[in-house]
């Protein structure tokens, strides 16, 4: 007799029940994790008798490019994992309210004859009553309450804030920007009837890049993963990809396969260094430095010492830096001011959304110019206009745009520019030239001289 004794009696099995069962599904449905997840990864749901037994990773994304590797495996633990959210028993169901609150609140509604505002008013005036409440933050204390007095509750705060500070002083924010517009469609417009203002989860919990709204007037411009793949040179940082873009994180380690180099920059040896060619240890909080401290050597070596082809087309191309700025007079000397408008210019102040659409100076002619590409070109009615070309948008001429007035210039301005670190001020003289616009001829000058 051999002394390893297989198990083949049905009743020492029983165990492997629990997976047959778990595969008797009626059907499958497809479906993603609208959570707090952006990555709306494709999977099969399978679903016995309305309950969510088993989750498995769709298989039929279209290939995106031949060139490029397929979206597929497609997914992440959290979302595997999401079926057991569903029908955990933690799973928060119920309003739950901080204890002291509650007890408050009841209490002073009923001295109050049952009028809520008035409740909470007195609570807001009474020093002892809100630091009863407020210093029990953090210590957990939750109570299950109903929807009817909880919501009672949030009107009585909100009327109270309105009357006492003014609407607009009630500010509230939608949870997911792929998503929220819609499914939190009622918060938003409460606030919008209500006269108070919405945040975006950004201001929230400062995830992702501020830029995006501020630069292209909507919430995220997810750039798309894929296209890691074509980068010759990536630089990860602020960002564990396995942790935190897990269903694309496989574009960032196969592109290693078309000769990619990778660096990542992060205080700790984090899992997405091993895919690299060199880990940064950077300390915290000192990525803006080291990327100031690069930005030096590229203007200092590429520039400075020795102006390369490639980065003054770069400059030229993908930054604002040849677009005019105003430079406005404060005092004895001059300041930077806002970007000079396509509409301040007579020949141009009837065009579409004139008001979002810049201006360069062409080296070849030193005429003005409207280049391509600004936000008023992205909300044309015609489109077609909104790329990075170097060509004029009203007149479709190619143009090369001016970066410098130093050799070329009506005269030089001593400006005064602030040092927002230090908090001080130092005056420059900038070389400027003089456009004629509807208010008159006036002063402007590149960014970059700025
Ligand atoms: S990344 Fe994860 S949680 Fe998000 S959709 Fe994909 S599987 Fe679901």
């Amino acid at each position: 007799m051999s002394w390893i004794e297989d198990i083949i009696s049905p009743k020492t099995r029983q165990w492997e029940e629990f997976y047959r069962n778990r595969f008797q599904h009626d059907r499958i449905v497809r479906s993603t994790h609208g959570v707090n997840c952006t990555g709306g990864c494709s999977w099969q749901i399978h679903v016995k008798e309305g309950i969510v037994v088993w989750e498995t990773q769709q298989l039929d994304y279209p290939l995106l490019e031949n060139s490029l590797p397929p979206y597929e495996p497609r997914g992440c633990q959290r979302g595997i994992s999401y079926s057991w959210y569903l029908y955990s028993p933690l799973r928060i169901k119920y309003p739950l309210i901080r204890g002291k609150l509650l007890d408050i609140f009841r209490e002073e509604k009923e001295k109050a004859g049952g009028n809520p505002v008035i409740a909470w008013e007195n609570i807001q005036n009474d020093k002892e009553k809100r630091a009863r409440y407020q210093k029990a933050r953090g210590k957990g204390g939750f109570r299950r309450a109903s929807w009817d007095e909880i919501l009672e509750l949030i009107a009585a705060a909100n009327i109270y804030t309105a009357k006492k500070h003014g609407p607009d002083r009630v500010a509230g924010f939608s949870p997911i920007p792929a998503m929220s517009m819609i499914s939190y469609a009622a918060g938003a417009r409460f606030l919008q009837l209500f006269g108070g203002f919405n945040l975006s989860f950004y201001d929230w919990y400062c995830d992702l890049p501020t830029h995006f709204p501020e630069m292209w007037g909507e919430q995220t411009d997810v750039c798309e993963s894929a296209d890691w793949y074509n980068s010759k040179f990536i630089a990860d940082m602020g960002a564990c990809l396995n942790m935190t873009r897990t269903p694309d994180c496989h574009f960032f380690a196969e592109s290693r396969h078309n000769g990619t180099k990778a660096v990542v920059f992060s205080p700790d040896f984090s899992q997405v260094c091993k895919y690299a060619d060199q880990w940064v240890p950077v300390h915290p909080g000192s990525d803006n430095a080291f990327w100031m401290a690069v930005t030096h050597v590229i203007l200092k070596e590429f520039h400075h010492n020795k102006e390369t082809p490639y980065f003054i087309d770069y400059v030229k191309q993908y930054t604002d830096s040849p677009f005019l700025i105003h430079l406005d007079k404060e005092g004895d000397h001059y300041v930077p001011g806002r970007l000079v408008r396509a509409g301040e210019i007579s020949k141009w102040k009837d065009i579409e959304n004139s008001e979002w659409k810049f201006l360069n100076i062409d080296d070849k002619t030193g005429e003005l110019v409207v280049p391509k590409g600004a936000m008023g070109h992205r909300w044309e009615k015609n489109g077609g206009k909104w790329n990075m070309k170097l060509e004029c948008s009203e007149s479709e001429m190619a143009f090369d745009p001016v970066l410098t007035t130093i050799k070329n210039n009506d005269g030089v301005l001593q400006t005064e520019f602030v040092e927002f670190g230090l908090d001080k001020k130092y005056s420059r003289g900038v070389p400027v030239k003089y456009i004629d616009t509807e208010n008159g001829k006036v002063p402007v000058a590149t960014i970059t001289m700025c």
